[in-house]
């Protein structure tokens, strides 16, 4: 449900999925009809909601208590509305209207720290650190949502180590339901392209992304998360829960390291 278009920050280096985008709140009218339309078309199937863009949870609550309750009027089975959020949106709303957000159905919340390493985080250009994340989350948990956050692999560049030792500090600390990992991909254009062509970036190798991961899974201690790596730019496609699996997930990533578990090939991955 598009009901922001863009992202308001549009500053992280490595993104451009908003880049040629001004941010703006759609118009809540043009909004509420889209879920109307939605209604009619979709109505008794539909069971999920994702609000976009970039970080919807931006959106001021005199737009998002209203889509909420259309959403609930219209699209009577639905018993999750998602969105992408930024730490900083979680600051932004109080504990109330957080809690007010969860009880009318906003109950997922999807963040990209990408790293939990502070250098790293500065250099991005995330706008917020380690502690603002984990202060984020506590306060979404508080209000009733649960927490889906992505990591970011190579975007530490030569800090490989510090970035997945911080990030499996950071995911024990945000303790989310879902935990899943993408690789970076230098996308042309973007900041972090230029920073490559300076010589100022560049990915790690692929068996220190794969040490990478490898350490984040060891290290990270969430009460229990969904694992997943499954993402078209990883080498290593896995699943499983953490802390359970984290053993078999560990000895896969070492049987990729030694060679014993094949990769998914380079012309095979995407964005
Ligand atoms: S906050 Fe997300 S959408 Fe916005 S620039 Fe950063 S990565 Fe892109």
């Amino acid at each position: 449900m598009q009901a922001t278009i863009g992202c308001s920050w549009n500053h992280c280096t490595y993104c451009d999925m908003y880049r040629d985008k001004q941010y703006r709140v759609r118009d809540l009218d043009e909004v509420l009809r889209d879920v109307d339309d939605a209604g009619r078309a979709h109505g008794p199937r539909v069971d999920k909601v994702f609000v976009a863009d970039g970080d919807a949870l931006g959106m001021p609550m005199d737009h998002w208590l209203p889509l909420l309750e259309r959403v609930r009027a219209r699209l009577p089975r639905v018993r999750q509305v998602s969105s992408y959020a930024m730490a900083r949106n979680v600051g932004h709303k109080s504990d109330a209207e957080l809690a007010a957000l969860a009880d009318a159905g906003l109950t997922m919340l999807y963040v990209g720290p990408e790293s939990g390493d502070d250098v790293t985080l500065r250099r991005v250009a995330k706008g917020d650190g380690f502690a603002e994340h984990v202060e984020a989350a506590a306060r979404a948990h508080a209000a009733g949502m649960r927490l889906s956050i992505i990591a970011l692999l190579g975007i530490g560049g030569e800090r490989w180590r510090e970035h997945a030792e911080q990030t499996a500090r950071l995911v024990t600390e945000m303790d989310p339901a879902y935990f899943s990992a993408l690789t970076v991909t230098v996308v042309p254009g973007t900041p972090l392209a230029t920073l490559r062509a300076r010589g100022k970036f560049e990915v790690p190798p692929v068996p220190d992304l794969l040490r990478e991961l490898r350490e984040m899974i060891r290290l990270a201690r969430p009460t229990r998360a969904v694992f997943r790596t499954n993402h078209a730019s990883n080498y290593l496609p896995l699943a499983g829960e953490l802390p359970a699996d984290r053993d078999r997930l560990v000895a896969l990533i070492d049987g990729a390291i030694e060679g014993r578990v094949p990769l998914r090939p380079e012309g095979a991955r995407g964005l």
